[in-house]
């Protein structure tokens, strides 16, 4: 689908909702994808962009952020605390902060480079044991230790339905766990299920595949 396709079903999404129009934001997630795809959006003006690996993202972002200024990069897979201080100088935002040592790691980091990033707090919403991410229970005591002990910027909650389950009920549970800690941005929705996250309230839809096609 062309970017202004997708941009359209947000637009309608948001209508449909009574959410005020332009208020999700559209992070084209070129994981995978071929450089023509990626620069065919970004020459659609484009400039927000989701990828899930620091090494891959080594490999294209640098030299297309040269040729394409403000792009905003978002950081949406698990990472390693060794890997820390390199995505510091790429990323923009962090959607995969899923746990204490990552936390930890992080504020030291942004404390010696005197930058941050915008964050959100992993949310394993399924309680899945291999996905990664905070589990429902314990998400206000996390949001406090990384805003009081770890002093970096929370922005929001997000997370990654189950493959076979209803995604409705765990963006409602994510959406209620963003509000009673104050956090007013919700990353949920992907290519199959962006509309109906909308409708819960997303502020930041992931989509790949349906925008870019199918992954290599
Ligand atoms: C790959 C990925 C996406 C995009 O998935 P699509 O189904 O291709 O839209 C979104 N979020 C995360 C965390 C991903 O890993």
């Amino acid at each position: 689908m062309s970017i202004k396709n997708i941009r359209n079903q947000i637009r309608l999404a948001e209508l449909d909702s009574s959410r005020v129009e332009g208020s999700v934001n559209l992070i084209a997630v070129s994981k995978l994808q071929p450089l023509a795809r990626i620069e065919k959006v970004l020459l659609a003006g484009h400039r927000v962009f989701g990828e899930n690996r620091v090494q891959e993202a080594y490999q294209k972002w640098p030299s297309l952020k040269e040729t394409y200024p403000n792009v905003s990069l978002h950081l949406l897979g698990p990472l390693q605390t060794n890997k820390v201080k390199e995505s510091l100088k790429l990323f923009d935002v962090v959607h995969s902060l899923d746990r204490e040592k990552l936390a930890r790691v992080f504020s030291e980091n942004i404390q010696q480079l005197g930058q941050s990033p915008d964050f959100f707090i992993q949310v394993n919403t399924g309680e899945e044991e291999q996905k990664s991410g905070i589990p429902p229970s314990a998400v206000d005591k996390f949001v406090g230790d990384c805003r009081e002990t770890y002093n970096l910027p929370i922005v929001g909650l997000m997370c990654i339905p189950p493959i076979n389950e209803e995604p409705s009920l765990h963006f409602a549970l994510l959406k209620k766990l963003a509000e009673r800690n104050g956090l007013k941005r919700l990353s949920m929705g992907m290519s199959s299920d962006f509309v109906s996250a909308i409708t819960f309230g997303s502020t930041d839809v992931r989509i790949g595949s349906a925008l870019f096609g199918k992954r290599s």
